[in-house]
């Protein structure tokens, strides 16, 4: 099995009609950039930069993330590079940050709601991530985005970091901006975020909870938690057919891309990039190119 597995690893593979699907990595810190690469990862599709925060005990500086930003970026170029920015709530908790304590910190002051509120924590983000940008293919995007206001008031503080880094003769580039589809909010209003974005990226795991309205970390409602529950399926397409429509890429990068029955539904339904933990990357390769066997195998 773990044989047969292995000549997948340099294989692109491509849906029916010929279009690449990108099967890339989901890392969380520098060390796993060499799994993702073993394993064949085309890139990263989601880079978890709160792991950065969690472990570092106290706030990271901007140099600080912008070395491990660039360092990730110039391991994949050209491929890209996609990093999430803070996706962090009353749940996950970051010394330097006080959470009021919540009924519901699903529902709460989480990702970007928090940031936005935040510019002195998320302003040197978006610094370290512009300037990271100049070093290879990085791409950004917004966790928990529920709204197209949260997008412009991004956008307008990327400008003014830009700005900022201009006026002190900082080396930067701008980067392709996106958001995680995770919300219902973001999937009913996927067709106008479509057109303010540059990608989207599917978290299906927190998608599926709020779709569903049943706790990811609760036994008891396990079996509603179901991605593949006709409810949650109908949300992707939904989010697959604004995307498409408005000519953005659509991946995903929750657990859900990993699984070999769902694969072939999600590339019929355009997704063109699906992230997952790199272990799963060869199986992945090896299930889109089974479902389409005429765009090519390995040889
Ligand atoms: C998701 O919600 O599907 C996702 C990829 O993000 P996280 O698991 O970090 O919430
Ligand atoms: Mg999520």
């Amino acid at each position: 099995e773990e044989e047969g597995l292995r000549r997948f690893r340099d294989v692109v593979p491509k849906a029916a009609d010929g279009t690449v699907i990108e099967v890339a990595a989901n890392i969380g810190s520098l060390e796993e950039i060499q799994a993702a690469k073993e394993a064949g990862a085309m890139g990263v599709g989601l880079f978890r930069t709160e792991l950065l925060f969690m472990k570092h005990g106290g706030l990271p500086s901007e140099d600080m993330q912008y070395e491990i930003y660039a360092e990730a970026a110039r391991a994949f170029a050209p491929h890209p590079v996609i990093i999430r920015t803070l996706d962090i709530g009353g749940d996950k908790p970051v010394s330097g940050i006080a959470f009021p304590p919540e009924q519901n910190p699903f529902l709460g002051w989480r990702g970007v709601r928090m940031c936005l509120d935040r510019p002195d924590i998320f302003k040197p983000q978006l610094k370290a991530l512009l300037r990271a940008a100049a070093h290879g293919a990085v791409k950004v995007m917004l966790p928990m985005v529920s709204t197209l206001e949260e997008v412009r008031r991004t956008r307008a503080l990327i400008d003014e970091c830009a700005g900022e880094l201009a006026a002190a003769g900082v080396p930067f580039r701008r980067f392709p901006l996106g958001v995680m589809i995770e919300t219902p909010a973001a999937v009913l209003v996927a067709a106008a975020l479509a057109r303010e974005v540059d990608f989207f990226s599917i978290g299906t795991n927190d998608l599926t909870q709020y779709v569903m309205a049943a706790d990811r970390m609760n036994p008891q409602v396990a079996a509603l938690n179901d991605v593949a529950n006709p409810a949650v399926l109908a949300a992707i397409e939904l989010t697959a057919s604004a995307g498409r429509a408005a000519g953005i890429m659509v991946g995903m990068c929750g657990e859900a891309a990993a699984r070999p029955d769902l694969i072939p539904v999600f590339v019929r339904m355009g997704l063109t990039e699906l992230s997952m933990s790199p272990a799963s990357i060869p199986r992945a390769k090896k299930c889109i190119v089974e479902a389409a066997p005429a765009a090519g195998r390995p040889s």
